[in-house]
């Protein structure tokens, strides 16, 4: 029988990749530890900002919202309808609950009266369903953020997310992409500051928080994400992760610590204000204009 190597009791837990037993209460202590021990590692706020967090109702955003608030974070929580039947209503019903539970404050955005749903959208773009929906997300997030005087935005992507894309971009080479891939990007020209306090920590570590703080959130995926490639690239990196433990970790840390500074040295920006919305884009119309425009165009055809 494994015992926690904090109090001897019979443990709940074995992380692999850190060849550590714990119970259960000393695993919410470790995880909310190595949250802390990363905000500070990469600067990425103080308890004098005010954080919002963006949360899709999953465990990754719930845990991190419910660890930010427990160490004393001034933390709000921000959920985006994205209109994707049952799935959409869902997951607002946990973000609600969870915000209504610890007394937080949620707002809420429909991207139905913005612009038009996650379904529709897509409809209408031939990229991926991931990548439409990613690239409206991030505008919607930080002109909230901005608008209500938010000085940080908090995602909650983990080691998992953050590796699979590291490997996606690295198997292409994407240089332009890698030397954003960072956990902390500074605010800029009409960009919040965004920040992702778990990316040292796994899809198990954060679904094991949730269950052990009682956190109820929604299991079930996002049906548009069904295919997407990110999940091939986990599914590598996780077979890779069975055989070595750490393997994700290592990747992930190395390449911050070795590559990255050397990728930011070259970095050159090239951003600009939408010519339509004002908002920060790399090109002279930005992503979610661009979008409208083909909307009004289907519109008129039809
Ligand atoms: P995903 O892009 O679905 O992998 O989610 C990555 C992160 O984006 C989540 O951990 C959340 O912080 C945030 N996020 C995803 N979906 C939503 C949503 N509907 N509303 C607000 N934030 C979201
Ligand atoms: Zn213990
Ligand atoms: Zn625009």
């Amino acid at each position: 029988m494994r015992k926690c190597v904090k109090c001897n009791k019979k443990a709940q837990v074995y992380l692999h990749a850190h060849r550590l037993s714990l119970c259960g209460e000393h695993y919410i202590e470790w995880f909310e530890n190595r949250v802390e021990r990363t905000i500070k590692e990469f600067r990425m706020f103080t308890k004098k900002n005010k954080i919002l967090v963006a949360v899709s109702g999953g465990k990754d955003s719930l845990s991190l919202w419910h660890a930010l608030t427990k160490l004393g974070y001034q933390a709000d929580g921000f959920y985006i309808n994205l209109g994707i039947g049952e799935y959409s209503q869902k997951s607002l019903q946990k973000a609600k609950s969870f915000a209504e539970k610890y007394h937080l404050t949620l707002h809420t955005l429909d991207l139905s009266t913005e612009i038009a749903s996650i379904p529709e959208l897509t409809s209408y773009d031939n990229r991926p369903a991931c990548s439409v929906c990613g690239s409206v997300k991030r505008y919607y997030m930080n002109k909230f953020a901005r608008e209500k005087g938010y000085t940080v935005l908090a995602t909650g992507h983990n080691l998992d997310d953050e590796s699979a894309v590291l490997f996606a971009n690295t198997l292409s080479w994407n240089v332009e992409y890698l030397k954003r891939q960072y956990p902390v990007l500074p605010e800029d020209d009409g960009f919040v500051r965004k920040v992702k306090p778990l990316c040292k920590i796994s899809e198990k570590e954060s679904a094991l928080y949730a269950v052990l703080s009682g956190i109820d959130y929604i299991e079930e995926e996002c049906p548009f994400s069904e295919g997407a490639t990110s999940i091939d690239h986990k599914i590598y990196l996780s077979q890779l992760e069975e055989k070595s433990p750490g393997t994700k970790l290592r990747f992930y840390s190395e390449f911050l610590r070795k590559m990255y500074p050397l990728l930011k040295e070259s970095s050159k920006g090239n951003l600009q204000k939408c010519e339509v919305c004002g908002e920060p884009s790399n090109n002279s119309i930005c992503n979610v204009c661009r979008l409208k425009l083909k909307l009004i165009s289907q519109k008129e055809k039809i």
